[in-house]
């Protein structure tokens, strides 16, 4: 098949939940994808902040191939190795003393709701979450997710979950009821927009948690495991979450997600109170093990902070000479947004396609920023190309 045939079969194949760019990738290196007609782009996407140690890398790709050739699934059942290991570095590296793992971001969210139900008080059970966020789409992580447009449609939605308006404190301790058990916040909203918390904001969230006798779950599903330039970004924020739950990065690409929590948490969970076929599967498992070993290898996470500084400042740099285009750049370490001017943010979808069409993938995020999220392996030489291709297109829009 070439990649006409693909994409023209694909349409009739697939429900349409997908708007997709007309194009078939087949191969990937590093920082780079090849497309079925050999064309070349450069990735600051990243599989949506999931290929952290880039494209088919090669460590990742032999630990795959050893484990698929000894043991690839046996279910929950047993214990296996991998998984056993990769929860000791996890729960080593965090304040967690127990994990449970799961497949996606959504399960691993819908994870951490349910454990906050099963360890609250009876008639506990409402989740407290910020408006622009993004939990998931299963029916529970949906409800908690603050964004009306995911919502349309699939009503009635799991009762329990309420929406706080972002950066408000007074409003967000104005929801809290004899009913409410958690709140649960990105600690920097991906889909949002790039939209960091401030550490006052998430200072005083931990403490409404504190005085409310609740607790506070961190989604790191994109932010966690080195994207920020700290292997949890909640390290950099000086809050500690009772729960945290992680998954696009954890094994380069395979599906893997992990609920984290602390022990007096974590017991509320006993056996046959949640479950999951492949969660922790031994080939997920063998490849997450090379992404910890990656990312907390000497000086790899310091080279997030310094390629994430210089990224920020060249996105600054557009700010300043396209001022009627970009406002701000915002973002931590390798997770960059460029928000765009009122008067260009109808435009961001025309602005990513154009860089699509120019062999670079970046993404338009809320609908106010465009979103960078490259391999935390990316160099300085690949930031400054993407910033070239910004800076043509934003030339060519403005004259
Ligand atoms: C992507 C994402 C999810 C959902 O993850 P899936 O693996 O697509 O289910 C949840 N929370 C955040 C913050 C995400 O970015």
């Amino acid at each position: 098949m070439n990649s006409q045939e693909i994409i023209k079969r694909s349409d009739r194949l697939f429900m349409k939940t997908y708007g997709r760019y007309e194009t078939v990738m087949v191969q990937g290196h590093g920082c780079n994808l090849i497309d079925a007609d050999g064309k070349e782009y450069l990735d600051f996407l990243a599989g949506i902040a999931v290929c952290v140690l880039g494209h088919c890398h090669p460590k990742v790709t032999q630990a795959i191939c050893q484990q698929a050739d000894k043991l690839v699934h046996v279910s929950n059942l047993y214990h296996t190795e991998p998984q056993t290991r990769l929860a000791e570095i996890l729960i080593n590296h965090s304040f967690a003393d127990r994990i449970f793992f799961c497949n996606s971001g959504a399960e691993a969210n819908e994870a951490a709701i349910k454990l906050a139900r099963k360890f609250s008080d009876e008639g506990r059970y409402e989740i407290i979450s910020l408006e622009g966020s993004f939990h998931g789409r299963t029916l529970a992580t949906v409800a908690a997710t603050g964004q009306p447009k995911f919502h349309q449609g699939f009503e009635p939605l799991p009762a329990g979950f309420r929406h706080a308006p972002f950066g408000d404190l007074g409003a967000l301790e104005r929801l809290i009821t004899e009913q409410t058990c958690a709140i649960l916040c990105e600690p920097l909203q991906g889909e949002g927009g790039v939209r960091p918390l401030s550490v006052e904001y998430l200072a005083g969230i931990r403490s409404l948690c504190d005085r409310h006798g609740l607790l506070l779950i961190f989604d790191e599903v994109q932010v966690g495991l080195g994207r920020t330039g700290t292997l949890f970004a909640y390290e950099q924020l000086g809050v500690t979450p009772d729960i945290i739950t992680l998954a696009k990065a954890l094994a380069n690409g395979l599906p893997m997600g992990a609920m984290l929590a602390t022990e007096r948490v974590a017991t509320a969970f006993e056996p046959g109170s949640h479950a999951s076929t492949f969660g922790g599967n031994p080939v997920a498992a063998a490849a997450a093990l090379v992404v910890m070993e990656e990312l907390l290898s000497p000086g790899f996470l310091a080279d997030v902070v310094t390629k994430g500084t210089y990224f920020q400042k060249q996105l600054e740099n557009l700010v300043r000479d396209f001022p009627g285009i970009a406002s701000k750049a915002r973002g931590l370490g390798l997770i960059q947004g460029l928000v765009l001017t009122p008067e260009y943010a109808p435009k961001g979808g025309a602005m990513v396609n154009q860089l699509f069409k120019m062999g670079y993938l970046i993404n338009f995020a809320g609908n106010v920023a465009l979103r960078f999220l490259p391999p935390l392996i990316v160099t300085t030489a690949e930031i400054d190309r993407l910033i070239d291709a910004l800076r043509k297109v934003f030339t060519e829009m403005s004259s």
